[in-house]
């Protein structure tokens, strides 16, 4: 048995060895890459379905390593978090974004821009000083920005995190929690965040119309949006079925592979046109 235990544990520490490599691995090629631009945002519509309108876009992250090609968001936020790369990664992504949301305003495609905050974003006292100057050097006007945060960031220390939340509505940005019902959170808390906006996570809408309960906690979620006089969104909505279900229970603002993935920048245009002859 001790031989196994041995082993055992000469095993898991390979793996861990193996994991801890490939983490320092990120972290030293993040660093690179921040330098020399090796990221790109792409936008994923919000659609309304009942209307057929792109009523806003999520940035989401794009890293194309030049040896390693596409490295997806889940590989490396975390890792970009946990070093406090993300600072002036999330920088970076609020300018660029709200850059491109300039662009399509003057083309008359006017809309939300939403992007992810992380914990260590929210918390950072440069937050608010941050967001003015983007602002002011792209020419965004600050009520078509939507800051996405998670329930889990919100409750650690919850007063500070209230507080935190009204300086930033200050500047007139919209809130929603992304990926509701998936974290710790607290509904009696719920209606003390000054938020905007609920966006009910994948894992509810990935298996409707087979799931009773996922179906129901979907409605409840909608419903209670609704009490709190909340917007609601959709995410993950991959079928026909997920769109009639959702209209049915009163939530017309979808985001998922049924319109469209996230798409280049350059890309937009061209979706919003297509959309509207559907
Ligand atoms: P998220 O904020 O929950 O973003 C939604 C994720 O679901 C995106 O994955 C999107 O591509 C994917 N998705 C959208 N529609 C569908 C669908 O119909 N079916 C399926 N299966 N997936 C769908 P992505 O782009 O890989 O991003 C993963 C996560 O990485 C994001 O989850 C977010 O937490 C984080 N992330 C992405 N970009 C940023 C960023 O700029 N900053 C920060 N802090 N986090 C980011
Ligand atoms: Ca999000
Ligand atoms: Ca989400
Ligand atoms: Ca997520």
């Amino acid at each position: 048995a001790k031989a196994k235990g041995r082993n055992t544990f000469h095993f898991y520490s390979q793996e861990l060895d193996a994991a801890a490599n490939e983490r320092l691995y990120i972290e030293n090629e993040l660093r690179i890459a921040i330098k020399e631009r090796q990221f790109r945002l792409h936008y994923q519509p919000q659609v309304n379905s009942k209307t057929l309108e792109v009523i806003g876009y999520e940035a989401l992250i794009r890293w194309y390593h030049p040896e390693q090609g596409f490295i997806p968001p889940d590989k490396f936020i975390h890792i970009a978090e946990a070093t406090g790369l993300i600072v002036e990664l999330g920088a970076w992504v609020l300018e660029e974004a709200c850059g491109f949301s300039t662009q399509l305003q003057a083309m008359g495609k006017a809309g939300n821009m939403s992007i992810n905050l992380s914990a260590r974003q929210f918390k950072d006292e440069r937050l608010i000083s941050t967001l003015s100057e983007v602002f002011k050097r792209t020419n965004m006007p600050p009520h078509l920005l939507h800051l996405e945060l998670t329930e889990s960031m919100l409750m650690g220390n919850v007063e500070a995190a209230i507080a935190q939340l009204h300086e930033i509505k200050k500047l007139g940005v919209a809130l929603s929690i992304d990926d509701f019902g998936t974290g710790y959170s607290s509904l009696s808390y719920l209606k003390r965040f000054p938020v905007d906006m609920l966006k009910v996570d994948r894992s509810f809408v990935k298996d409707i119309p087979e799931d009773q309960n996922d179906m129901e906690i979907t409605a409840a979620i909608i419903a209670m949006a609704q009490k709190l006089q909340l917007q609601v969104v959709a995410e993950g909505v991959e079928t026909k079925e997920q769109v009639e279900f959702l209209q049915k229970n009163n939530c017309f603002i979808v985001q998922g592979y049924f319109y469209s993935p996230p798409i280049a920048g350059s890309e937009v245009a061209a979706f919003c046109e297509r959309l509207k002859l559907k």
